[in-house]
């Protein structure tokens, strides 16, 4: 029997985020500035939710350690994370 991989679900409050870059640099497989408004997203293969304020997004489980680094490495701790399934 094969089960699913878990998710990890990725929250990014853009409206705490400074655009400071290190997101995307530290994990470029999840995260990018947005074209909007210079502020970190989730990229659009793993974006369930965007808006200027907030973007959504659930990414396989093996990128878990990627987004873990980037939301440590955040000075403003903009971006959180938690396993979903
Ligand atoms: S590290 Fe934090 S402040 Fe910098 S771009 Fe990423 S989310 Fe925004």
């Amino acid at each position: 029997m094969v089960y699913p991989m878990a998710k990890v679900k990725v929250v990014v409050d853009r409206q705490t985020c400074i655009g400071c870059g290190v997101a995307p640099a530290t994990c470029p497989e999840v995260f990018v500035l947005g074209a909007d408004n210079g502020r970190n997203r989730v990229v659009d293969d793993y974006s369930v939710k965007l808006d200027e304020t907030i973007s959504i997004g659930e990414v396989p489980e093996d990128l878990l350690d990627c987004v873990k680094a980037a939301a440590e490495a955040c000075p403003v701790s903009a971006i959180t994370y938690e396993l979903i399934k």
